[in-house]
């Protein structure tokens, strides 16, 4: 069974030593800032592994917090004083955001050569047109770089993706397609999801609701890849029902240590690559 699970776990701690060696050995400087507002208990924890992350490799992390009661435009004018910053290579909003502030708007200020999740207008329709964007978001590019390594074909693979964010399922979809996938894009609004499952050799679940995928819906010898985190009794779970599906698949991820880890290594890549834009020695 354990030749079934693939660990992003392992993988990402190659990714990592790498980008470490090259930071040390070429002595680079590089910053992220990220921007919290309120406290967001998840999101507190979600920050927290990305600065041991960064630290662990050597890239300096700033965490700028502003009350959950603040003005748009502050922190609009606090990303356009960053944006030519030198010091900072890159930087996330992290979200959730509150209620009254217009994340859309919120994002879109960040110079796209330092969006390093990939999330403004600019880079986004880069990525739907197939165009060299700066930068894709984290997790799909964790994702793409987990069946990379498992050496998986993907051209003519049917994939269905459940969940459509602009941060998961809609870059996955352009990603996926870009290699010949024939993809099923379901989103909350989409009827019989289980009946849809049924053909895919690869099934990628992206919305956060516990055991929502049952094996007995899955086509023998898939693929499931969990994004879903979820927290049951004080356990963290993704989105499959593990038990049930692990008979019939040939590979799933766990969670934790699936695609979690993969999403906060491809942060530190981009974050390299920001630097590397910046500094002009791609
Ligand atoms: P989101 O809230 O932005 O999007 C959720 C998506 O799920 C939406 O497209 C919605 O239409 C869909 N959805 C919701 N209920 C559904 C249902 N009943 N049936 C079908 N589709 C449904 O969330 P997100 O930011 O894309 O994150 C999704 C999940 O992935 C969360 O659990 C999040 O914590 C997790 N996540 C994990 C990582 C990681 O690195 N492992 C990274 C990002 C997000």
């Amino acid at each position: 069974m354990d030749n079934k699970i693939i660990s992003g776990k392992n993988i990402s701690e190659s990714i990592k030593q790498n980008i470490k060696k090259e930071i040390h050995n070429k002595d680079l400087k590089i910053c992220i800032c990220v921007i919290q507002v309120g406290d967001v208990s998840s999101s507190n924890i979600y920050i927290q592994l990305k600065k041991l992350a960064c630290e662990n490799v050597g890239i300096k992390f700033k965490l700028k917090k502003f009350k959950e009661t603040i003005k748009e435009e502050k922190i609009i004018n606090y990303i356009n004083w960053i944006n030519y910053d030198e010091k900072i290579t890159g930087i996330i909003v992290q979200l959730p955001l509150p209620s009254h502030l217009d994340k859309h708007n919120i994002i879109n200020n960040i110079d796209p050569r330092k969006d390093i999740d990939g999330l403004t207008d600019f880079n986004l329709s880069k990525l739907i047109l197939n165009d060299d964007p700066y930068f894709i978001s984290c997790t799909p590019l964790g994702i793409m770089e987990l069946l990379k390594h498992k050496e998986i074909e993907l051209e003519g693979k049917n994939v269905t993706i459940i969940g459509r964010s602009k941060l998961v399922g809609m870059p996955l979809f352009h990603l996926l397609l870009e290699k010949n996938c024939t993809i099923t894009l379901c989103h909350s609004k989409t009827k019989n999801i289980n009946k849809l499952l049924k053909y895919a050799d690869i099934v990628i679940c992206a919305i956060g609701i516990a055991n929502f995928i049952n094996g007995k819906y899955l086509k023998k010898g898939c693929i499931a890849i969990d994004v879903g985190i979820n927290k049951i009794d004080n356990q963290i779970v993704g989105d499959f029902n593990y038990k049930t599906c692990l008979n019939k698949v040939s590979y799933i991820t766990p969670v934790p240590g699936g695609v979690g880890p993969m999403t906060i290594s491809m942060i530190l890549l981009n974050l390299l690559k920001a630097y590397k834009l910046e500094y002009d020695y791609l």
